[in-house]
């Protein structure tokens, strides 16, 4: 890439480490911050800053927020008998566009999977058996996606969970294996949701 000068070269570069893009994308993108004004590129860093410093990890979900506890934890609204478990904070993005969910949620951050050399402590499970452990919660619901990962993850966490008295279930097969809970559409997930079976 000798022949972008050194400044354009270290942005295609950025852009290249970003999910989902490659090369070509990765050059296109550049060129056109580039032809953007000096304003919009100063808005377009601010914001990445802002995001970057303004979002924290909710101090008892861990959902991604901007206030703490963030607004499902701490609405009378929600139902703090429920929660319901989920690898990211996309994936509580996923469950509520299911409207009829007004349960909790805990953000795993992750999933357990040795070949990765991730382990139990590696994700966010201590926190989720002190608020079982010392809460009002009746029920969990297991919402790990259906991969070999995200099984392993919903029997490790029954096994723990069962022990301490609270219903613990796992959403049912309607989201295809391998499949992304992010990725599918709201009645999937509701009857997903809806057909959970305590394991
Ligand atoms: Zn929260």
């Amino acid at each position: 890439m000798d022949y972008f000068a050194l400044p354009v070269q270290k942005l295609i570069e950025e852009f290249e480490k970003l999910p989902g893009i490659g090369r070509k994308t990765a050059q296109r993108l550049a060129f056109h911050v580039l032809n953007l004004s000096e304003d919009r590129v100063i808005g377009f860093a601010k914001a990445l800053v802002d995001a970057k410093r303004k979002i924290k990890d909710c101090s008892i979900c861990h959902n991604l927020t901007d206030t703490d506890p963030c607004r499902i934890c701490g609405s009378e609204k929600r139902d703090h008998t429920v929660i319901c478990v989920v690898q990211n904070s996309r994936d509580v993005v996923a469950m509520e566009r299911v409207r009829e969910y007004k349960g909790l949620y805990h953000v795993l951050n992750g999933l357990i999977s040795p070949l990765d050399g991730t382990g139990p402590d590696d994700i966010n499970i201590k926190s989720l058996i002190s608020r079982v452990a010392n809460g009002k919660v009746l029920e969990v619901i297991l919402a790990t996606s259906p991969t070999v990962e995200g099984e392993a993850t919903a029997v490790y966490l029954s096994k723990i969970l069962k022990p301490l008295g609270v219903k613990t279930t796992r959403i049912a097969q309607g989201i295809s294996v391998g499949g992304d809970l992010e990725y599918a559409d709201e009645v999937t997930l509701y009857k997903s949701l809806e057909g959970r079976r305590e394991i």
